[in-house]
């Protein structure tokens, strides 16, 4: 019996007017996470099928499509003959042992001779029968389903269980970001709540070598490359500010460290953004964790980015919540890693909770600004993931 994949988008429905258009970026994105496999996508209303794969690969190849925003749920299904003999030689599969059940039946054929009620009527007649008195229909509570789909042209599709998809919006239909990635665990969860809501996002990470090692950056790029199995790819840049943090250690008030070099990074992150034709930028701040993310803090960083909105989708979670999404996501176990990124270095002890703007300003006048962020750029790499 031939294995079919079943796949269902999720919000792209609601999209009347644009629907071609989200469809196109979906079916993009899915052949992109299915690369170097082979099978045959085939578009129906609704839903996609995957055919024509080698069945040994199944579970891979979810294991993939899991990671495609815009899919509410998939389904292995074994594809049979419509008859009701095939049905019920392919529900045979899916039951268990004991208990109870009930048969759920969609006829996507309107031609064919049984209504959809009575095809789940005949196949759940047939699983009694066949079960010798070890199962019983409970059509509110059952403790299995089997689902039968009749298509059209002789062809039905059973299976017994619905798979979660990642949902959200298919990457690249709401434009392009810019995701500030650090070493950490807040970043990479903030760039893929905002590729699930359909942001193709790229990466810049600021590193300070030689004060920090070559395995802080290998972690981003880990990091990175994690992202990028939801992003649909993912472009990762990355500019030294050891240099600016020298020049504030030398000549600024200790406590505005982190201050001042948060305005330094957005200012790099707008420009190097603009350059590629990002229209976001997007950070892990998270209101209240940490020193520099109050609403001072992010007022200061704010008040240097010019032309584009600053996206901090865990603005309001706390720590454990973004801690279980990055579980989720899979980038944990090396955001835990304990590599330092930029901002370990040259730490004050004390660091300004609520900064003052004039205070700021006055600090930050002691620098070349412009010098100091051409230098900067100076040492942009783009990294090959
Ligand atoms: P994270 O877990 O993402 O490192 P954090 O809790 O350590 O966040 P901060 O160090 O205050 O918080 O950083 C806040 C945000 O600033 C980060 O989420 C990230 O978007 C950005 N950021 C911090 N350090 C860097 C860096 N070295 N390179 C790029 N972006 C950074
Ligand atoms: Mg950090």
């Amino acid at each position: 019996m031939k294995k079919v994949i079943i796949i269902r988008y999720a919000e792209i429905f609601l999209k009347k007017k644009n629907r071609g258009f989200f469809e196109r970026a979906f079916e993009n994105n899915l052949q992109r996470a299915l690369k170097g496999y082979t099978y045959e996508l085939i578009k129906q209303s609704g839903r996609y099928l995957i055919e024509n794969f080698d069945e040994y690969e199944t579970e891979e190849m979810l294991a993939k499509l899991q990671k495609v925003f815009g899919a509410h749920s998939f389904s292995v299904a074994q594809e049979t003959a419509s008859d009701l003999d095939s049905i019920f030689e392919a529900a045979k599969s899916y039951c268990q042992e004991s208990g109870t059940f009930k048969v759920d039946t969609h006829r996507g054929d309107k031609k064919y001779p049984l209504t959809s009620i009575e095809i789940s009527r005949e196949i759940g007649a047939k699983i009694l029968e066949y079960a010798k008195g070890k199962l019983k229909v409970d059509v509110h509570n059952p403790s299995f389903t089997v689902h039968v789909d009749v298509r059209d042209h002789g062809k039905a599709l059973v299976f017994g269980e619905f798979i979660d998809g990642a949902n959200g919006m298919p990457v690249g239909t709401a434009g392009k970001g810019m995701l500030l990635l650090s070493g950490g665990i807040d970043s990479p969860v903030a760039g893929y709540m905002m590729a699930k809501r359909g942001l193709k996002v790229d990466c810049l990470h600021f590193h300070s070598y030689p004060y920090t090692n070559m395995q802080a950056k290998e972690k981003v790029v880990d990091l990175a490359k994690i992202l990028s199995e939801y992003t649909c790819g993912t472009k990762l840049y990355v500019v030294s500010v050891t240099h600016i943090q020298e020049a504030i250690h030398e000549k600024c008030k200790a406590e505005l460290m982190i201050t001042l070099l948060r305005r330094f990074m957005y200012r790099i992150a707008e420009r190097q953004a603009l350059r590629i034709g990002s229209q976001c930028l997007i950070t892990g701040e998270s209101l209240g964790q940490v020193a520099s993310q109050t609403i001072e803090g992010m007022t200061s960083s704010n008040s240097v980015v010019e032309k584009l909105p600053v996206l901090r989708p865990l603005v309001g979670f706390d720590k454990n919540e973004i801690i279980e999404k990055s579980v989720k996501m899979g980038a944990y176990e090396t955001s835990i890693l304990p590599f330092e990124d930029c901002c370990t270095v040259f730490l004050p002890e004390f660091p300004a909770i609520r900064p003052k703007l004039s205070e700021i300003l006055r600090e930050e006048s002691k620098l070349d600004v412009e010098g100091l962020i051409a230098e900067a750029f100076a040492s942009l790499e783009k990294i090959e993931l």
